[in-house]
């Protein structure tokens, strides 16, 4: 299993949990950060800091926001690639 960082991250790049991941398995694109599932230790710590609430245990993704265990792993498939997942990139700019 792993943890899973969804679209409350978009445009709000603190990384607040980056600074708290023990196997630094947190890594930024250029609208949000996504977790690599194949390092996740499931140790919850990122979590428990996330002041947006943007990221979830996999088992207990909200139905509307399970794209994002694809697009988390996906990223870093393609890691060596700059920006985001294309479908972070495709979303509306938050202020
Ligand atoms: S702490 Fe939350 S909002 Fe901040 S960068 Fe990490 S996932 Fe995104
Ligand atoms: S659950 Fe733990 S190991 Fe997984 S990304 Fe969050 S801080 Fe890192």
């Amino acid at each position: 299993m792993t943890y899973v960082i969804t679209d409350a991250c978009v445009d709000r790049t603190d990384r607040t949990c980056l600074d708290h991941c023990p196997v630094d398995c947190i890594r930024p694109g250029e609208r949000m950060l996504y977790i690599d599932p194949d390092a996740c230790i499931d140790c919850g710590a990122c979590e428990q800091v996330c002041p947006q609430d943007a990221i979830f245990f996999a088992a207990e993704l909200p139905q509307d926001r399970q794209v994002f265990l694809q697009v988390n792993a996906e990223f870093h498939e393609g890691v060596r690639q700059r920006g985001d997942h294309p479908h972070v990139a495709a979303l509306p700019r938050r202020n």
